[in-house]
């Protein structure tokens, strides 16, 4: 494998299990993720010829991940990119909302230079912690003279941020590409790069600084379709104060995006209320595709959680227009 040669790599830290410590010394399974900076979770790697720089940009469990965070990464991972001397941006963050931060910045790239996520199923005083080992491998693949794009380091494998989806609460296969390919593998102690990143995206984008100024999160809500499913969920989320209104749905939609009659009929009125409603799929893989009797809302090829974040930019982008005119 060849490495760039005397690369600068800014390491970013938003928390997440992989900074987590054990409430109990006792149950290893019971803590709090965020708890430990960035420094302290460089002090387990070994950084070998690569120069680093590393900077907390939160602390933070990553169900709570929303626009000021996002924000201050995108600040510091532009700024990143932009210096000289830097090479390669690893980020470390929870696993739970990793999926839609990774989106995030795929969408905002492409990046001159790779953006490598990475993070851990077990907190770091864990007898078995995996953070140590995904952040030395993020930390090689960041320096990999083939490595582009932004991807997510897990395991010895290493997913394109497209792709990727939580889709285990298994502390080893926790992540998956579905039927993508994997960005890169490691194969006897080294990286092995398999494929480029997919082309960035097509649905509206707000600007970069459009969006490190809006000062509110476009609502956006996911609605899952299933057997016993009522829509009354959607009349609900219309008639909420105008300060907390939905602005756009996502539908979760049985197999290739299928619900029922009444949730056709419900959508049809969030829509004609102005409400962007997009539809994708329960099922980890595979697109939604035109049904016989269904007319509301717009198949997307996204899982509902990357949906969810497309569509709140989308809606950011329109905003930024708005504001233009
Ligand atoms: N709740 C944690 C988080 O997303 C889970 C993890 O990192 O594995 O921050």
């Amino acid at each position: 494998m060849s490495l760039k040669i005397n690369a600068k790599i800014v390491v970013l830290g938003t928390g997440g299990t992989i900074a987590g410590v054990r409430s109990n010394p006792d149950s290893p399974d019971i803590y709090e993720s965020g708890r430990l900076g960035i420094a302290d979770l460089m002090g387990e790697v070994m950084l070998g010829n690569s120069s680093v720089e590393f900077h907390d940009v939160a602390q933070i469990d990553s169900k709570n991940m929303g626009l000021p965070i996002w924000q201050s990464l995108l600040r510091a991972v532009s700024k990143a990119q932009a210096r000289q001397d830097v090479a390669a941006v690893v980020i470390t963050h929870g696993t739970d909302t990793l999926e839609e931060t990774a989106y995030l910045l795929h969408a905002f790239g492409p990046w001159p230079k790779p953006v490598v996520m990475t993070c851990a199923m077990r907190p770091a005083d864990h007898p078995m912690a995996d953070g140590p080992a995904n952040l030395q491998d993020a930390l090689l693949l960041a320096q990999h003279a083939q490595a582009s794009g932004v991807c997510v380091v897990f395991n010895a494998l290493a997913h394109h941020a497209l792709h990727v989806q939580k889709i285990s609460t298994d502390p080893l296969t926790a992540f998956s590409s579905g039927f993508a390919p994997l960005a890169a593998e490691k194969r006897h102690g080294d990286w092995a790069w398999l494929s480029s990143p997919p082309d960035s995206i097509t649905f509206q984008m707000p600007t970069l600084s459009g969006f490190l100024g809006a000062a509110q999160w476009p609502r956006v809500e996911w609605l899952t379709h299933h057997a016993g499913s009522g829509s009354e969920w959607v009349e609900a989320l219309l008639s909420a104060p105008s300060n907390t209104r939905v602005r756009g749905l996502v539908m979760a939609g049985t197999g290739a995006g299928t619900f029922k009659d009444a949730w056709d009929a419900a959508l049809g009125k969030a829509i004609g209320s102005g409400v962007k409603v997009w539809i994708s799929s329960r099922c980890a893989w595979g697109k939604p595709l035109p049904q016989a009797h269904q007319k509301s809302g717009e198949l997307v090829d996204l899982p509902p959680a990357k949906a969810c974040m497309a569509l709140a930019l989308a809606l950011l982008a329109r905003d930024e227009e708005r504001s233009a005119l």
